[in-house]
């Protein structure tokens, strides 16, 4: 039969990176386009692992914009959750590593277009007919992006879907760190599955220990698998009943951006026609093993979207 669908909802934006690095931005001699934004990433994960996968944001009715709608589309991300701002641009991002090794950001988001998608916009058929609804990141920040994003759940959930929550925290588009952790906070109780870096575990539980009494004082009763990743060290999980490591693969790691996304998308396109995986250990474990490698392959290449494995990809790298 018919895979079952996976939507994620949320922002889409182009990262420009510039062209040579150890650089101010001010010093940029060029930018590169990267198109990503956490749950295009996994909207992209999705159907690039063969899952059927259909996107649900905001975009600028502008020459951006319609460059990811079309990113979606070639990559077989089903549009018609895609909403275009007449007024507002698509997002856009310039980040860049200076040589004293802090990260740089800028944001043109004044409102950028994702962040005026309404809830009266929203494609209710097609979240409807979602059997896993991903989301996360900054579409909490401000109305009416936050009432759409808490309706797009709420509806999802009534009609049987499956949560799945990665908060993607992007510290420097908040306020400030309370208002990040309240907004988190205020939705955590909500997701079935729920995907953590050990950056945002500290940041949420301001604890410095990485353990598992820390992990599972996150832990909620709606919770069916809570997942801490952690970069080159693989990945922990918890469940009601059982808990454990899963390995990393070792390589050649060249930007991690992406991995965790590229995780989630593999994670999600293996339990979507079949739930039981969560309780099952062994079964589970298969699962994340082969997330940890959509993570590590992700890291061996430039860029979100373009480093994202194809099922094939997959499958030889773990026979390799
Ligand atoms: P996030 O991008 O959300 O911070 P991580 O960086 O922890 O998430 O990456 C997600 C997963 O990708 C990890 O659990 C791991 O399996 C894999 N991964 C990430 N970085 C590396 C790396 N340097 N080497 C091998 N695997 C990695």
């Amino acid at each position: 039969g018919e895979k079952g669908l996976i939507v994620s909802f949320g922002e889409m934006l182009i990262d420009f990176v510039p062209t040579e690095s150890g650089v101010s931005l001010a010093e940029a001699p060029g930018f590169l386009k990267a198109p990503g934004g956490a749950p295009a990433n996994v909207a992209i994960a999705v159907s690039r692992l063969g899952g059927r996968s259909a996107f649900v944001g905001k975009l600028g009715d502008d020459e951006f914009g319609h460059m990811l709608a079309g990113i979606l589309r070639k990559n077989g991300v089903a549009d018609q959750g895609i909403n275009f701002d007449t007024g507002a641009r698509t997002a856009l991002a310039f980040v860049t590593l200076r040589a004293d090794g802090d990260r740089e950001f800028m944001f043109y988001r004044n409102p950028s277009a994702d962040m005026l998608l309404r809830p009266d916009e929203l494609n209710l058929d097609l979240i409807r007919s979602a059997k896993v609804f991903h989301y996360g990141s900054i579409s909490l920040i401000v109305e009416p992006c936050r009432s759409a994003h808490l309706k797009a759940m709420e509806v999802a959930k009534e009609a049987g879907a499956l949560l799945s929550y990665d908060p993607n925290l992007r510290e420097p588009l908040w306020p400030s760190k309370e208002e990040a952790k309240t907004q988190i906070m205020s939705i955590w109780d909500k997701a079935e599955i729920i995907k953590v870096s050990d950056v945002e575990l500290e940041f949420l539980t301001g604890s410095n220990k990485i353990d598992d009494d820390t992990a599972m004082s996150l832990w909620h009763p709606n919770l069916k698998l809570l997942l801490v990743t952690l970069g080159e060290k693989g990945c922990r999980y918890y469940t009601k009943s059982f808990k454990g490591s899963v390995d990393p693969f070792h390589v050649n790691a060249v930007d991690t951006t992406g991995a965790g996304d590229s995780f989630v998308g593999a994670l999600l396109n293996q339990i979507v026609d079949d739930q039981s995986v969560l309780e099952n250990e062994e079964r589970l474990r298969k699962v994340l093993r082969f997330a940890n490698a959509c993570g590590a392959i992700t890291t061996t290449k430039k860029g979100a979207i373009p480093a994202l494995p194809s099922d094939a990809e997959v499958r030889s790298f773990l026979e390799g």
